[in-house]
């Protein structure tokens, strides 16, 4: 293999052209070789409409970033790993669990590299936010993530569709975080889901959780939302509160604005990959998906007024 990783970029939608392509240009550790996408394309590099006719070409590949949604990623990754590459994926990492536990046996046996990303864990003020809670009590906590899909997902149907997880697709990434920074496990304890007519996914949900069995934890996540957007985590301890907002990006203890930094989100991502290459390891962490699955499970689920973008 040779220094810098050789990489397919897979699924040229909204978050391929805002971020990874950025990057991945901005990164030494990789070369972009190509890209699939059935409609999208990027200029600079061969193109193909689909993963059988890259591996068909004999182009040299080490690895390929799946950022399609999630409901078909399990059948390109496992492509991926027959041919010997690494994959890192988009959150979620699937559409089941059990097809993500199946990637991970997979890559095991092939001894290439899967990456499960969690883009908001490395928001600029999260690192330091775990540092903080270390040690401490927590005794409750609450998660607001209310955006406007018209905004952030303009006319993907897809993520209303069954598989596509509706507002979870953004709020899995406020669970990213806090199964990150708190001391404890999170448990699910009820939720409500609020289904638009004739849709397989929900626009609204709320979950009540407990963190260590102690402390509740609620999450308010809805697609609704004009205007100002929210996504913030305020987490009470014994000793002060603290405060991510902005998705993460700013910290306060007790109003007090922290110092935060970062290299930002997916710039971190392509190390993190480069990283786990090089040390012939994967990163595959479910707790937010489970979380999101136990929703799915025990929720109560209502139906609204259909949803049109
Ligand atoms: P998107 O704009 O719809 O792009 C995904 C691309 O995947 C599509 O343009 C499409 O390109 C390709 N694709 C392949 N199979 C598809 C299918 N069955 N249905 C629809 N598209 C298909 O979506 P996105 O916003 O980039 O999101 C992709 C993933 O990134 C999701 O898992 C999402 O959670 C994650 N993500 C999104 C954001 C965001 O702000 N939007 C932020 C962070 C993470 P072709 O038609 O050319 O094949």
């Amino acid at each position: 293999m040779s220094q810098r990783l050789k990489l397919a970029l897979v699924g040229i939608g909204k978050i391929a052209r805002d971020q990874h392509l950025p990057a991945v240009a901005g990164d030494a550790g990789f070369e972009l070789v190509a890209a699939v996408s059935r409609n999208g394309r990027v200029e600079g590099v061969p193109n193909f409409t689909d993963l059988a006719a890259l591996i068909e070409s004999g182009l040299e590949i080490d690895a390929v970033s799946l950022c399609t949604p999630p409901v078909g990623r399990h059948h390109m990754a496992a492509q991926a790993f027959a041919a010997g590459w690494h994959v890192m994926l988009e959150k979620p990492p699937g559409a089941t669990l059990a097809e993500v536990h199946g990637l991970e046996a997979q890559a095991q046996v092939a001894g290439r590299s899967l990456f499960a990303t969690w883009h908001s864990r490395h928001a600029a003020g999260v690192d330091a936010a775990r540092t903080w809670l270390t040690g401490k009590r927590i005794r409750c906590a609450s998660i607001v993530w209310r955006e406007d899909i018209r905004v952030w997902h303009p006319g993907q149907e897809w993520i209303l569709a069954a598989g596509g997880l509706g507002v979870f697709d953004p709020g899995i990434n406020a669970l990213s975080i806090v199964t990150a920074i708190l001391p404890g496990a999170l448990r699910l304890g009820g939720a409500r889901l609020v289904f638009p007519a004739g849709r397989g996914s929900p626009i609204a949900a709320k979950l009540d959780l407990v963190h260590d069995e102690a402390a509740p934890v609620s999450a308010d996540f809805d697609f609704r939302q004009t205007g100002p957007q929210s996504w913030d985590i305020t987490i009470e301890t014994d000793a002060g509160t603290l405060m991510l907002t902005e998705g993460g990006a700013r910290l306060w203890i007790d109003g007090v604005e922290q110092a935060a930094d970062g290299i930002g989100e997916y710039p971190a991502l392509y190390r993190r990959f480069a990283q786990l290459v090089a040390a012939g390891q994967s990163d595959c962490d479910l707790r937010p998906m489970t979380l999101v699955a136990d929703a799915f499970l025990l929720g109560e689920r209502t139906e609204t007024d259909p949803f049109a973008f």
